[in-house]
């Protein structure tokens, strides 16, 4: 984080929960906007922001937030983003960096894409960063820090402008990597968005289990089920957007699961414990790596979530 000058004049972020609120704090922190609006269209999430107070003014409108902004970020459930930028266009002045948090790409550039007036620059990203709650309270600072953001521009993007969306994320505290949007979403498919449907369909399987065996299932959870359930309590409409904008390569993932669930569940029916235990071995290692990159710690929370440190 080199300088502490402000690189935007202007950023209005369209979207103020866990994310949006996040990127505020974390753009305070590092004094990269001269100003900060946010705008979400509930009065009551509005009013709890305000409470917060991440940003300096809090709009009705995505239009009225956006107005001489020359950084917009659109930080709602990817399926709200089409008409949030049809919304905006007709005030996105000439210069400006669009770019949103979406856990999404290609279906974001399809929606998004054709709404940019010519002149604008649209850079979609998405920050690797995340926790299970959601709203204004919930974000905090750090929450990118030593996280990667992907950034995937357009062909024929403006490379200034790439660069300058970089720097702005790398202060934010992530390191920066640039992919194509659709290699972008099949990595996400099976890094991201499979363990999040696992982890639904298993907690929804319990669940239905709980009626039999009245609370045993949650008296005597195991580490295994509570960690599934700490997943499968992520917010409900940011992730039903996330499976139907990447259907194909959640699908493509979701094939390929289940044929090695099947070859898991054969291992078991013949008594072969050598594969399982081969199995075992290679997965213990991958999550020694995960460590060893920095993107986790060995603290057994089975984290995405870095903990919002106390006060
Ligand atoms: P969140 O905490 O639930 O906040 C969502 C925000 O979007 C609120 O301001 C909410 O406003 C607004 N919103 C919800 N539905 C909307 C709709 N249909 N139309 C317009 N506004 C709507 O969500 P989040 O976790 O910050 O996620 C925001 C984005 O970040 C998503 O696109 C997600 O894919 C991405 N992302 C999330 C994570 C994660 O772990 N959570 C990580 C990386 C990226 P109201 O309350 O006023 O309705």
């Amino acid at each position: 984080m080199s300088d502490w000058k402000p690189i935007f004049r202007k950023a209005a972020l369209l979207g103020v929960g866990l994310v949006g609120a996040s990127l505020a704090l974390a753009m305070r922190r590092a004094g990269l906007a001269a100003h900060i609006a946010g705008h979400s269209r509930s009065a009551e999430t509005r009013a709890r922001a305000k409470a917060v107070g991440f940003a300096d003014t809090m709009h009705e409108t995505a239009a009225g937030a956006v107005r001489d902004a020359d950084l917009v970020v659109l930080a709602t459930p990817v399926g709200a983003f089409g008409a949030l930028a049809a919304e905006i266009a007709p005030v996105l002045a000439p210069g400006t960096i669009v770019t949103d948090v979406g856990s999404v790409k290609v279906a974001v550039i399809r929606d998004v894409g054709p709404h940019i007036p010519q002149g604008v620059h649209f850079i979609p990203g998405h920050p690797i960063a995340g926790t299970e709650e959601s709203g204004p309270e919930a974000g905090f600072a750090e929450l990118f820090d030593g996280r990667w953001c992907i950034l995937t521009p357009p062909p024929g993007a403006d490379q200034a402008a790439v660069e300058r969306l970089g720097e702005f994320w790398q202060r934010c505290g992530s390191e920066v990597e640039v992919m194509d949007p659709k290699h972008h979403d099949l990595v996400l498919a099976i890094t991201s968005h499979l363990p999040h449907l696992i982890a639904y369909n298993i907690v929804g399987t319990a669940a239905d289990l709980e009626t039999v065996t009245q609370g045993e299932v949650i008296k005597y959870s195991a580490g295994g089920f509570r960690d599934f359930t700490r997943i499968a309590a992520s917010d409900p409409t940011m992730w039903r957007d996330v499976f139907l904008n990447n259907r194909e390569a959640v699908l493509e993932m979701l094939g390929r699961f289940t044929e090695d669930l099947a070859a898991l569940q054969r291992a078991i029916r013949w008594g072969d414990g050598e594969a399982l235990f081969d199995l075992f071995t290679h997965t213990r290692a991958i999550r020694r790596s995960v460590i060893e990159a920095g993107q986790d710690t060995p603290a057994p929370n089975f984290g995405r979530a870095r903990k919002k440190p106390k006060p």
